[in-house]
């Protein structure tokens, strides 16, 4: 090899380890780790929910027919999380000023517009109040800016709220936005993206049409969310693994103009700003929101009820569950359905549904 060659191979390798250095290290988080300015965790209790926890481990592990019917479960579950359609849900506010229950009283209403269902805020005659929570409160939403179990935000999925949280405590956190430094367009994003939460929303990057699953540079992910916020991958998987592919959804083609969507940093993803799951941070309701939750409310709760039976029916034709399983989810998921049944005559039955859905949700922890 001559002395020119020799040189000539030599800067060609340093070119190319360099530039191998320059990608991992462009691609490393970094300072831009405090750029995820939505993170949300889990409320309180979730972890605990037995069947929630079973399936979760199913949906990252690989499928197999009884797994694939597992996740099913879970979905059909899912839809039954949404309220009673014309309910009126009572607001309260577990701490915060009146001017800062004002702001977030004009941004959540705008959820409700033109929706089977109500928000109340309890604003006082005087116009000078709105509804307060009490230690045992039991409003069907219940906000609070310094709960201090977690500095995240997050609220329970519509009925979740009923079973998972004790009278009194938080349905949904919203730490740190009675802080003046908050950014008006993170402040409306945040308010309409945990009320969507709390009206039955799940997730838009979840959308099992919206392909997100593939976009994610997954390690880079894993790590970020251990490093900054402690976070394991099962729990990074709930907030961002797309959604079975079911029925129990209402789904939409993807929508990145919806405030369901988590706007997040681009080097989340393969493709970087080139993804379609890279969005910009909606500061209100996208059209597809709208027509999604006025839709989810405009069916009667008995037919939500029956068609997610028929979805079980149907998971059991198929051959997915295990004949015990089966007679267990028959047996957990018709009482229930008796139970819809005869309280579907009024909505003025959310303090009683309580007490049965926590049943219900103990029936189904049975289930394995
Ligand atoms: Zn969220």
């Amino acid at each position: 090899m001559s002395k020119r060659t020799y040189l000539s191979l030599l800067i060609l390798l340093s070119v190319t380890a360099l530039t191998i250095f320059a990608i991992s290290v462009a691609q490393k988080p970094n300072e831009n780790l405090q750029y995820v300015p939505v993170l949300e965790s889990k409320p309180p209790k979730i972890g605990d929910n037995a069947i929630y926890r079973a399936l979760s481990v199913a949906r990252t592990d690989e499928i197999s027919l009884k797994g694939q019917a597992r996740i099913e479960l879970k979905s059909i579950f899912a839809k039954s999380k949404l309220w009673p359609s014309g309910s009126t849900l009572r607001v309260a506010f577990i701490d915060g000023t009146f001017e800062l229950h004002q702001r977030i009283a004009g941004i959540a209403s705008t959820w409700a517009q033109d929706v089977n269902v109500t928000l109340d805020f309890g604003k006082s005659d005087d116009g000078k109040s709105y509804r307060r929570a009490g230690p045992n409160d039991t409003s069907e939403i219940r906000l609070s800016f310094n709960y201090p179990q977690k500095p995240l935000r997050w609220s329970y999925v519509g009925l979740e709220a009923l079973t998972l949280a004790s009278p009194g405590d938080p349905t949904v956190n919203l730490q740190g936005l009675d802080d003046a430094a908050v950014p008006d367009d993170e402040f409306q994003f945040l308010v309409l993206h945990e009320f969507g939460h709390a009206l039955g929303l799940e997730h838009e990057h979840r959308n099992p049409q919206g392909g997100c699953d593939s976009e994610y540079d997954w390690f880079l992910v894993y790590m970020a969310y251990q490093t900054q916020y402690g976070l394991d991958e099962p729990a990074v998987d709930e907030i961002l693994r797309s959604l079975p592919n079911s029925t129990a959804f209402v789904a939409s083609e993807h929508d990145a103009d919806s405030v369901m969507h988590y706007n997040m940093p681009e080097w989340y993803f393969k493709k970087k700003t080139s993804s379609p799951c890279f969005v910009q941070m909606a500061t209100r309701l996208s059209d597809l929101d709208r027509a999604g939750i006025i839709s989810a409310y405009a069916v009667s709760t008995l037919e939500r009820w029956k068609s997610m039976f028929s979805d079980v029916q149907g998971l059991i034709d198929r051959g997915g569950l295990s004949t015990d399983t089966e007679a267990d989810v028959l047996e957990a998921l018709g009482e229930r359905f008796e139970n819809m049944k005869n309280l579907d005559a009024t909505v003025e039955f959310l303090p009683e549904m309580r007490d049965l859905m926590i049943d219900g949700e103990e029936k189904w922890h049975e289930v394995k």
